[in-house]
């Protein structure tokens, strides 16, 4: 049965050039670089849309094509994200009994250059290794993840042909996430009306007091074994002797379930609603409240015999391993690709403390990550799953 082999050290030497190119989001140019020339030589055609200039950011999203060598086998896309969080100021790898870590100062960057170094291993064992039968692949390198999702935001799905996608970006090799809930951000704020607080407070209105008597009536934190809600900004007010005018308020609220997500949004609504016109005299405008909502993601949740899900389940299989599915709590770049068109489940990587500056990853991770991709890819072109 044939199957990929790793080159060795390669996998490795990538990793590591990549984490060293720092790339914050809106800061992705030396590594969509790197990635362009390393891919470029390896076969691929590479071309950068326009999500620099739409993110105000220094780079676009990378779409990348590698020619398979199997014209019946439809084709399948690989995607992770170019950006990293911060701090990422001069990351120096640390390569230790097996482990890559930060010097400590910095995040590592694991999150998501394993899953670039596990795309280009792909590529590389494939050029390597061309008896090996591989469908066409299209692979979809993203800005801006970390910030909101943006680069995904912005690919322009029309020039895709994958039938399926896997995003590389979380943790377990051998674990692929198969669902993620919906999330929207709402702004809220109430207006009230300003006076002096020492002279005539009997005619000013509280903002202040109109949002906490609504946040007193409002379900938020844990609403139920699939939603979430969360008030985590407050704004407002200038000096103690002026009644508060106004207060500004940031949001959030998830869900498995977009009913339920609706359903909460339309109770924070209420909340501020009905306390703002208990407060409202007959023909006055104040107080009242304004809202601006965003929609954050949308939830995925595929079944064990989808596609995706069985493909990476029979690759498993393949090296002798069980692929165990979960649910994730956050929205990813796999959510935004599925609701533009191709079904894609997350798959991991090795990458461990992530968004902290003990990041680490296991090397044996690194090679197992690039193990179940080349397994995903030989498993779909020669086989019919
Ligand atoms: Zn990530």
């Amino acid at each position: 049965m044939s199957k990929f082999s790793i080159i060795p050290g390669k996998l490795l030497e990538d990793f590591l050039a990549l984490v060293r190119i720092d790339s914050p989001s809106r800061n992705e140019r030396g590594v969509a670089d790197w990635l362009i020339k390393e891919l470029t030589d390896a076969g691929c055609e590479v071309e950068e849309d326009d999500a620099g200039g739409a993110t105000g950011g220094n780079a676009g999203n990378l779409f990348v094509r590698f020619a398979g060598n199997r014209p019946d086998a439809k084709t399948l896309m690989f995607s992770s994200h170019m950006d990293t969080v911060i701090p990422a100021d001069g990351v120096e790898p640390i390569v230790e009994d097996g482990i890559v870590r930060s010097k400590g100062e910095t995040i590592l960057g694991a999150d998501d250059k394993a899953g670039l170094a596990v795309i280009l291993h792909l590529v590389r064992m494939a050029e390597a290794q061309p008896e090996i039968p591989r469908p066409d692949l299209e692979i979809s390198l993203h800005v801006c993840e970390e910030i909101g999702l943006l680069g995904a935001k912005h690919v322009d799905i029309s020039k895709f042909r994958a039938v399926a996608g896997f995003i590389l970006d979380d943790h377990e090799p051998k674990e692929v996430t198969i669902g993620s809930p919906s999330a929207v951000r709402v702004d809220y704020k109430i207006i009230g009306r300003a006076v002096h607080a020492g002279i005539e407070p009997e005619k000013g209105i509280s903002a202040l007091e109109i949002a906490s008597k609504a946040i007193s009536n409002m379900n938020l934190g844990r609403i139920d074994a699939e939603t979430t809600a969360n008030i985590g900004v407050v704004k407002g007010g200038g000096a103690t002797n002026i009644v508060m005018e106004e207060i500004e308020m940031k949001a959030e609220a998830r869900s498995h379930s977009i009913d339920r997500l609706e359903e909460q949004v339309k109770h924070m609504q209420d909340c501020f609603e009905a306390a703002c016109e208990e407060r409202r005299k007959e023909g006055e405008d104040v107080p009242r409240f304004v809202q601006e909502r965003k929609d954050d993601y949308k939830a995925v949740r595929f079944n064990e015999d989808d596609f995706p899900v069985r493909l990476v389940k029979a690759a498993g299989a393949k090296l002798g391993w069980t692929i165990k599915t979960k649910i994730g709590g956050g929205g990813t770049d796999g959510s935004i690709i599925t609701h533009k068109g191709i079904p894609s489940i997350v798959v991991g990587v090795g990458m461990q403390d992530v968004h902290s500056t003990k990041e680490w990853i296991r090397i044996s991770d690194l090679e197992n990550a690039a193990r179940i991709v080349g397994s995903i890819v030989v498993t779909h072109a020669s086989e019919n799953v």
